[in-house]
């Protein structure tokens, strides 16, 4: 099933436990603005080519709209709209004052040199200046792009609106970044896996995990859960899978990846292969990759007992139904994955008020946030007696559906 299709599935179900009014979803699910660009540079060698741009707009019912670029080979306008209404439900479940939105180029980043990079990025950059805006649309990193890519965007926009580094967030931290930026998406993703586990009477240290991609979130979240003693029995990237029942050696895995760019050539493991990783015996399996990889195919194999989603929308809806079926608890990537624009809200506090709070206090101030929408969300559950992933999809869209009518829907 499309990203589009699996979303726009969970907003309907949810839709209907709120009995939401006809003309309110078919206005929630359209996209308030979408924007497709060529973006043409010229490379290194002095050839031209051209590559896809997108900005997607969905919902600004909650304030501005926020969301990450992407640069991959696999973005299209679907999935761009897929994200993007993700990260509407997204903000507002963990209750950050903004809308969604998502934007992307369909390149693969790891073969254009770092000036073409700058290049292209400009040239997006250019493309949807006048669209955005710190009370508009805040871009901020995805896969593919990183706090380099947001510095160009700020520079860029500059250009044309006077300086502006709010114009994102996920920046370097000599810019105005915020201390914890870079891990907050895994940070978030072991507090939200540690709040479920407690519920579940367990803890990380007595639990077994695969963490699938190992890209910012996947390596944060490896990295944070073996400093809290649990056991990381198998990872992936797009090189490769392996796993070691005694516990991966997560330190130095990490060291190897800096070193060597991926982690298939490291030797303290046994190499699987990548369809192996997501139906291996575990406790916890944390998709932090790309989105749909458990399906109605895989999904009747799979052996984990809680699914905690790192990554947007990594479970098909047919997959959903499978593993629920099963028993297997899956917390959903709108609450799971949230700590990254959760950091980003306090990355626009601290510019707004040009104060920089320690890294202590960013990351308690996430687990709040964690902790707190966690609650919401099990409170949903109790009034739609439903399970977690339309628990935070009713939190979320409620909120959204409320703030919608406030402002005067309809009149
Ligand atoms: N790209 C991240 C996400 O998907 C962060 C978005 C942001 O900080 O605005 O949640």
């Amino acid at each position: 099933m499309s990203a589009l299709a699996s979303t726009s599935r969970n907003f309907r179900d949810a839709a209907r436990l709120l009995n939401l009014d006809s003309k309110i979803q078919k206005s929630l699910l359209m996209p308030h603005k979408e924007i497709k660009f060529e973006c043409t540079i010229r490379k290194d060698d002095e050839t031209l080519v051209s590559y896809v741009g997108f900005r997607v707009q969905h919902d600004n019912s909650r304030g501005p709209m926020k969301g990450g670029i992407r640069y991959h080979p696999m973005v299209d306008h679907e999935e761009v709209n897929a994200l993007a209404q993700l990260m509407t439900w997204k903000t507002a479940v963990v209750n950050v004052p903004y809308g969604g939105a998502k934007g992307g180029i369909g390149c693969s980043p790891k073969d254009l040199s770092m000036s073409e990079l700058e290049r292209l990025t400009r040239v997006f950059t250019y493309k949807i200046h006048d669209a955005i805006g710190v009370n508009v649309d805040v871009p901020a990193p995805d896969m593919g792009t990183n706090a380099q890519t947001m510095a160009w965007i700020s520079d860029e926009y500059s250009k044309f609106h006077g300086y502006s580094p709010n114009i994102v967030t996920g920046k370097p931290i000599e810019i105005g970044g915020s201390l914890g930026r870079e891990a907050a998406t895994g940070r978030g993703v072991v507090f939200a896996t540690e709040a479920l586990l407690n519920e579940h009477g367990k803890s990380i240290k007595d639990s077994t995990f695969v963490v699938q991609g190992f890209g910012n979130v996947g390596s944060w979240v490896a990295r944070l859960i073996h400093e809290r003693g649990g056991k990381i029995i198998a990872v992936s990237d797009i090189t490769g899978a392996l796993k070691n029942t005694n516990g991966i050696d997560i330190p130095a895995l990490l060291e190897h990846k800096e070193r060597n760019g991926s982690l298939s050539s490291f030797d303290g493991g046994d190499k699987i292969n990548a369809d192996e990783l997501l139906i291996h015996e575990c406790d916890v399996l944390v998709p932090c990759a790309s989105s749909g990889v458990l399906t109605r195919e895989n999904a009747g194999d799979v052996k984990a007992k809680f699914i905690i989603e790192g990554a947007n929308n990594p479970t098909d809806p047919e997959a959903d139904d499978i593993l629920l079926k099963k028993g297997v608890v899956i917390l959903p990537d709108i609450y799971a994955n949230a700590g990254g624009v959760t950091v980003s809200h306090f990355e626009l506090v601290q510019n707004s008020q040009h104060i920089m709070w320690d890294e202590e206090y960013v990351n308690a101030q996430l687990k709040k946030y964690m902790s707190g929408a966690f609650n919401s969300i099990k409170s949903m559950c109790r009034t739609h007696e439903c399970n977690l992933r339309m628990g935070a999809f009713t939190l979320g869209v409620g909120r959204v559906a409320k703030c919608t009518v406030l402002r005067g829907w309809g009149s």
